[in-house]
Protein backbone atom coordinates (compact mmCIF):
# COMPACT_ATOMS: atom_id res chain seq x y z
CA UNK A 1 0.00 0.00 0.00
CA UNK A 2 1.27 3.30 -0.75
CA UNK A 3 1.52 6.31 2.04
CA UNK A 4 -0.82 7.18 4.59
CA UNK A 5 -1.60 11.17 3.62
CA UNK A 6 -4.07 11.37 6.53
CA UNK A 7 -5.84 9.60 9.34
CA UNK A 8 -9.91 10.86 10.13
CA UNK A 9 -12.40 9.08 12.01
CA UNK A 10 -14.07 7.73 9.64
CA UNK A 11 -11.43 6.96 6.78
CA UNK A 12 -7.82 6.57 5.80
CA UNK A 13 -6.31 8.69 2.86
CA UNK A 14 -3.46 6.93 0.57
CA UNK A 15 -1.96 8.45 -2.39
CA UNK A 16 -1.89 5.82 -5.08
CA UNK A 17 -0.25 8.59 -7.46
CA UNK A 18 -0.01 12.39 -7.83
CA UNK A 19 -3.35 13.49 -7.41
CA UNK A 20 -5.43 10.03 -7.09
CA UNK A 21 -6.19 9.27 -3.79
CA UNK A 22 -8.10 5.93 -2.18
CA UNK A 23 -10.41 6.79 1.07
CA UNK A 24 -10.42 3.28 2.95
CA UNK A 25 -13.16 3.14 5.65
CA UNK A 26 -11.88 2.22 9.10
CA UNK A 27 -14.17 -0.79 10.55
CA UNK A 28 -17.48 0.24 12.81
CA UNK A 29 -16.81 4.13 11.76
CA UNK A 30 -19.99 5.04 9.79
CA UNK A 31 -18.17 4.94 6.53
CA UNK A 32 -18.39 1.27 5.81
CA UNK A 33 -17.08 1.32 2.17
CA UNK A 34 -14.07 2.64 0.81
CA UNK A 35 -14.34 5.82 -1.83
CA UNK A 36 -11.84 7.33 -4.32
CA UNK A 37 -10.65 11.35 -4.73
CA UNK A 38 -9.59 11.83 -8.37
CA UNK A 39 -7.95 15.46 -9.09
CA UNK A 40 -8.82 16.10 -12.71
CA UNK A 41 -6.98 19.37 -12.74
CA UNK A 42 -9.40 22.46 -12.29
CA UNK A 43 -11.50 19.82 -10.04
CA UNK A 44 -12.47 16.75 -8.26
CA UNK A 45 -14.43 13.76 -9.03
CA UNK A 46 -15.22 11.48 -6.19
CA UNK A 47 -16.04 7.66 -6.03
CA UNK A 48 -19.02 6.78 -3.98
CA UNK A 49 -20.16 8.97 -0.91
CA UNK A 50 -19.57 6.50 2.00
CA UNK A 51 -22.36 5.36 4.39
CA UNK A 52 -23.63 8.05 6.54
CA UNK A 53 -23.80 11.86 5.84
CA UNK A 54 -21.18 12.25 8.51
CA UNK A 55 -18.51 10.23 6.81
CA UNK A 56 -19.40 12.31 3.70
CA UNK A 57 -19.24 15.48 4.69
CA UNK A 58 -15.32 14.76 6.14
CA UNK A 59 -14.95 12.91 2.48
CA UNK A 60 -15.41 16.14 0.47
CA UNK A 61 -13.96 18.33 3.23
CA UNK A 62 -10.94 16.18 3.25
CA UNK A 63 -10.60 16.16 -0.75
CA UNK A 64 -10.71 20.04 -0.71
CA UNK A 65 -8.83 21.05 1.59
CA UNK A 66 -6.13 18.68 0.33
CA UNK A 67 -5.97 20.13 -3.02
CA UNK A 68 -7.54 23.39 -2.98
CA UNK A 69 -9.34 22.45 -6.05
CA UNK A 70 -13.80 22.11 -5.55
CA UNK A 71 -15.14 18.62 -6.22
CA UNK A 72 -17.51 18.67 -9.52
CA UNK A 73 -18.23 15.11 -10.02
CA UNK A 74 -19.39 12.53 -7.67
CA UNK A 75 -19.54 8.89 -8.88
CA UNK A 76 -22.01 5.94 -7.39
CA UNK A 77 -21.18 2.69 -8.22
CA UNK A 78 -24.37 0.92 -7.10
CA UNK A 79 -27.34 1.82 -5.31
CA UNK A 80 -26.27 -0.19 -1.95
CA UNK A 81 -26.34 2.68 1.14
CA UNK A 82 -23.11 1.75 2.48
CA UNK A 83 -22.20 3.43 -0.73
CA UNK A 84 -24.31 6.18 -1.35
CA UNK A 85 -25.87 7.56 2.23
CA UNK A 86 -23.26 10.13 2.47
CA UNK A 87 -24.13 11.69 -1.26
CA UNK A 88 -26.26 14.94 0.24
CA UNK A 89 -22.42 16.07 1.07
CA UNK A 90 -22.21 16.54 -2.60
CA UNK A 91 -25.75 17.61 -3.50
CA UNK A 92 -24.34 20.86 -5.20
CA UNK A 93 -22.61 18.41 -7.87
CA UNK A 94 -22.63 16.12 -10.91
CA UNK A 95 -23.82 13.11 -9.19
CA UNK A 96 -23.34 10.23 -11.96
CA UNK A 97 -24.62 6.44 -12.28
CA UNK A 98 -26.44 4.23 -14.69
CA UNK A 99 -29.44 5.06 -15.29
CA UNK A 100 -30.55 1.37 -13.57
CA UNK A 101 -28.82 2.45 -10.73
CA UNK A 102 -30.72 5.62 -10.42
CA UNK A 103 -34.24 3.26 -10.48
CA UNK A 104 -33.04 1.07 -7.88
CA UNK A 105 -31.66 3.85 -5.46
CA UNK A 106 -34.72 5.86 -5.26
CA UNK A 107 -37.22 2.46 -4.89
CA UNK A 108 -34.78 1.00 -2.72
CA UNK A 109 -33.35 3.77 -0.49
CA UNK A 110 -36.83 5.50 0.39
CA UNK A 111 -37.46 7.18 3.58
CA UNK A 112 -40.97 7.74 3.76
CA UNK A 113 -41.32 8.06 7.54
CA UNK A 114 -38.51 8.77 9.71
CA UNK A 115 -39.97 7.59 12.67
CA UNK A 116 -41.03 4.38 11.24
CA UNK A 117 -36.80 4.32 9.63
CA UNK A 118 -35.56 4.98 13.20
CA UNK A 119 -37.69 2.01 14.72
CA UNK A 120 -37.10 -0.63 12.06
CA UNK A 121 -33.21 0.01 12.41
CA UNK A 122 -33.63 -0.12 16.07
CA UNK A 123 -35.48 -3.23 16.08
CA UNK A 124 -32.53 -4.75 13.37
CA UNK A 125 -29.86 -3.70 15.85
CA UNK A 126 -31.23 -5.41 18.94
CA UNK A 127 -31.68 -8.84 16.48
CA UNK A 128 -27.90 -8.35 15.62
CA UNK A 129 -27.35 -8.20 19.40
CA UNK A 130 -28.92 -11.17 20.15
CA UNK A 131 -27.12 -12.78 17.39
CA UNK A 132 -24.09 -11.25 18.35
CA UNK A 133 -24.30 -13.11 22.09
CA UNK A 134 -25.47 -16.34 20.91
CA UNK A 135 -23.49 -17.30 18.77
CA UNK A 136 -20.00 -19.43 18.92
CA UNK A 137 -18.34 -18.62 15.83
CA UNK A 138 -15.55 -16.29 15.81
CA UNK A 139 -15.69 -14.69 12.64
CA UNK A 140 -19.59 -14.61 12.42
CA UNK A 141 -19.58 -12.66 15.77
CA UNK A 142 -16.79 -10.07 14.56
CA UNK A 143 -19.09 -9.73 11.07
CA UNK A 144 -22.17 -9.05 13.49
CA UNK A 145 -19.80 -7.03 15.97
CA UNK A 146 -18.99 -4.81 12.65
CA UNK A 147 -22.41 -4.48 10.68
CA UNK A 148 -23.98 -3.17 14.55
CA UNK A 149 -21.63 -0.74 14.61
CA UNK A 150 -22.19 0.88 11.14
CA UNK A 151 -25.63 0.48 11.49
CA UNK A 152 -25.66 1.95 14.42
CA UNK A 153 -23.43 4.47 13.07
CA UNK A 154 -26.50 4.89 10.26
CA UNK A 155 -29.23 5.19 12.97
CA UNK A 156 -27.48 8.10 14.18
CA UNK A 157 -27.15 10.15 11.32
CA UNK A 158 -30.80 9.11 10.71
CA UNK A 159 -32.60 12.14 11.91
CA UNK A 160 -30.29 14.41 9.31
CA UNK A 161 -30.37 12.30 6.12
CA UNK A 162 -31.41 13.14 3.08
CA UNK A 163 -31.41 10.82 -0.20
CA UNK A 164 -30.20 12.61 -3.07
CA UNK A 165 -30.00 10.74 -6.36
CA UNK A 166 -27.90 10.75 -9.43
CA UNK A 167 -28.93 14.07 -11.59
CA UNK A 168 -26.59 12.62 -14.85
CA UNK A 169 -27.17 9.01 -16.27
CA UNK A 170 -25.54 6.68 -18.81
CA UNK A 171 -25.67 2.98 -19.29
CA UNK A 172 -22.40 1.67 -20.20
CA UNK A 173 -19.45 3.62 -20.59
CA UNK A 174 -18.51 7.78 -19.85
CA UNK A 175 -15.60 9.53 -20.48
CA UNK A 176 -14.43 12.14 -18.25
CA UNK A 177 -11.96 14.87 -19.08
CA UNK A 178 -9.94 17.13 -16.75
CA UNK A 179 -7.27 19.06 -17.74
CA UNK A 180 -4.65 16.79 -15.83
CA UNK A 181 -6.12 13.72 -16.71
CA UNK A 182 -9.04 11.51 -18.54
CA UNK A 183 -11.37 8.87 -16.38
CA UNK A 184 -13.87 6.36 -17.55
CA UNK A 185 -16.55 5.08 -15.73
CA UNK A 186 -17.84 1.11 -17.09
CA UNK A 187 -20.67 -0.50 -16.37
CA UNK A 188 -20.25 -4.51 -18.11
CA UNK A 189 -23.70 -5.25 -16.07
CA UNK A 190 -24.66 -6.20 -12.67
CA UNK A 191 -23.03 -8.73 -11.03
CA UNK A 192 -23.21 -7.74 -6.82
CA UNK A 193 -26.53 -5.10 -8.15
CA UNK A 194 -28.66 -5.14 -10.85
CA UNK A 195 -26.12 -2.62 -12.08
CA UNK A 196 -22.29 -1.84 -11.13
CA UNK A 197 -20.34 0.87 -12.52
CA UNK A 198 -16.28 1.47 -11.64
CA UNK A 199 -14.01 4.11 -12.59
CA UNK A 200 -10.65 3.03 -14.82
CA UNK A 201 -7.81 5.70 -15.04
CA UNK A 202 -6.37 4.09 -18.03
CA UNK A 203 -2.97 6.35 -17.75
CA UNK A 204 -2.35 5.15 -14.29
CA UNK A 205 -3.69 1.74 -14.58
CA UNK A 206 -6.25 2.24 -11.28
CA UNK A 207 -9.54 0.47 -11.16
CA UNK A 208 -11.86 1.99 -8.12
CA UNK A 209 -14.23 -1.36 -8.06
CA UNK A 210 -16.73 -0.10 -5.84
CA UNK A 211 -18.18 -3.94 -4.82
CA UNK A 212 -17.11 -5.74 -8.04
CA UNK A 213 -14.20 -6.68 -6.02
CA UNK A 214 -14.47 -6.66 -2.37
CA UNK A 215 -11.26 -8.42 0.18
CA UNK A 216 -11.61 -11.22 2.46
CA UNK A 217 -15.67 -10.56 2.43
CA UNK A 218 -18.49 -13.07 1.61
CA UNK A 219 -19.58 -9.99 -0.86
CA UNK A 220 -23.54 -10.07 -1.56
CA UNK A 221 -24.16 -11.72 -5.06
CA UNK A 222 -27.05 -10.65 -7.30
CA UNK A 223 -26.26 -12.78 -10.39
CA UNK A 224 -23.36 -14.91 -9.86
CA UNK A 225 -23.01 -15.76 -14.06
CA UNK A 226 -22.96 -11.63 -14.74
CA UNK A 227 -20.70 -11.05 -11.85
CA UNK A 228 -17.93 -13.99 -13.30
CA UNK A 229 -18.82 -12.45 -16.50
CA UNK A 230 -17.79 -8.91 -15.61
CA UNK A 231 -14.26 -9.83 -13.84
CA UNK A 232 -13.27 -12.29 -17.03
CA UNK A 233 -13.98 -8.43 -18.57
CA UNK A 234 -11.93 -6.40 -15.54
CA UNK A 235 -9.12 -8.99 -16.43
CA UNK A 236 -8.77 -7.41 -19.76
CA UNK A 237 -8.04 -3.95 -18.33
CA UNK A 238 -4.39 -2.68 -18.63
CA UNK A 239 -4.86 -2.49 -14.43
CA UNK A 240 -1.96 -2.44 -11.88
CA UNK A 241 -4.25 -0.54 -8.35
CA UNK A 242 -7.51 -2.26 -7.87
CA UNK A 243 -9.12 -0.45 -5.32
CA UNK A 244 -12.23 -3.00 -3.69
CA UNK A 245 -15.10 -1.35 -2.42
CA UNK A 246 -14.47 -3.05 1.17
CA UNK A 247 -10.99 -4.19 2.27
CA UNK A 248 -7.20 -2.71 1.65
CA UNK A 249 -6.31 -1.82 -1.98
CA UNK A 250 -4.17 -4.52 -4.00
CA UNK A 251 -3.15 -5.68 -7.38
CA UNK A 252 -4.97 -7.83 -9.86
CA UNK A 253 -4.69 -10.45 -8.09
CA UNK A 254 -7.70 -9.25 -6.09
CA UNK A 255 -9.36 -10.02 -8.95
CA UNK A 256 -8.36 -13.19 -9.51
CA UNK A 257 -9.29 -14.31 -5.81
CA UNK A 258 -12.95 -13.33 -6.06
CA UNK A 259 -13.22 -14.90 -9.43
CA UNK A 260 -12.10 -18.24 -8.28
CA UNK A 261 -14.67 -17.61 -5.25
CA UNK A 262 -17.65 -17.48 -7.76
CA UNK A 263 -16.46 -20.32 -9.58
CA UNK A 264 -16.22 -22.05 -6.37
CA UNK A 265 -19.85 -21.28 -5.55
CA UNK A 266 -20.62 -21.39 -8.86
CA UNK A 267 -19.59 -25.12 -9.41
CA UNK A 268 -20.76 -26.95 -5.98
CA UNK A 269 -24.17 -25.31 -6.42
CA UNK A 270 -24.62 -26.49 -10.46
CA UNK A 271 -23.81 -29.69 -9.73
CA UNK A 272 -26.06 -30.25 -7.03
CA UNK A 273 -29.33 -28.30 -8.83
CA UNK A 274 -28.42 -30.77 -11.71
CA UNK A 275 -27.91 -34.15 -9.31
CA UNK A 276 -30.89 -32.89 -7.67
CA UNK A 277 -29.00 -32.56 -4.39
CA UNK A 278 -31.06 -30.80 -1.66
CA UNK A 279 -29.69 -27.43 -0.05
CA UNK A 280 -29.23 -28.42 3.34
CA UNK A 281 -27.03 -31.84 1.97
CA UNK A 282 -25.16 -29.82 -0.21
CA UNK A 283 -23.82 -27.30 2.75
CA UNK A 284 -23.93 -30.26 5.45
CA UNK A 285 -21.44 -32.17 2.77
CA UNK A 286 -19.45 -29.30 1.32
CA UNK A 287 -16.09 -29.05 2.74
CA UNK A 288 -15.06 -25.16 2.75
CA UNK A 289 -11.82 -24.26 1.51
CA UNK A 290 -9.32 -23.09 4.19
CA UNK A 291 -8.52 -19.54 2.09
CA UNK A 292 -12.76 -18.48 2.88
CA UNK A 293 -12.69 -19.40 6.82
CA UNK A 294 -11.52 -16.24 7.47
CA UNK A 295 -13.87 -14.08 5.36
CA UNK A 296 -16.69 -11.94 6.86
CA UNK A 297 -20.48 -11.46 5.96
CA UNK A 298 -23.14 -11.65 8.19
CA UNK A 299 -24.19 -14.67 5.86
CA UNK A 300 -21.06 -16.19 6.01
CA UNK A 301 -20.51 -18.32 2.67
CA UNK A 302 -23.58 -20.35 3.72
CA UNK A 303 -25.68 -17.36 2.84
CA UNK A 304 -24.07 -16.53 -0.47
CA UNK A 305 -24.23 -20.85 -1.65
CA UNK A 306 -28.26 -20.41 -0.64
CA UNK A 307 -27.90 -17.72 -3.03
CA UNK A 308 -26.62 -19.12 -6.44
CA UNK A 309 -28.32 -22.19 -5.81
CA UNK A 310 -31.30 -20.83 -6.05
CA UNK A 311 -29.65 -18.80 -9.21
CA UNK A 312 -29.63 -22.38 -10.64
CA UNK A 313 -33.06 -23.91 -9.05
CA UNK A 314 -34.59 -21.09 -10.76
ZN1 LIG B 1 -22.68 -3.23 -2.29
Amino acid sequence: MKETINDTDFFRLYALCDGVYAAIAKPGQGAWSNSGIVDLGEELLVFDSFATPSAGYELRKQAEEMTGKKVKYLINSHYHGDHVFGNQAFADTTIISTSLTSKWFDEKNKIVDLETEIEETEDYLKKLKDQIEFTADRVMKASLTNQYKEMAAILKDLPIMKMVIPNVLFEERMVIEGTKRKVELHCFGGGHTPSDTFLYLPEEKIGFMGDLVTVDLHVPIYDPEQFSAILENVKLLDIETVVPGHGYPGGKELVFTLEKYLAFLIENTKEAVKNGVPFKVLVSNLEIPDEYVEWIGVNGIRGNLSKVYAFYAG
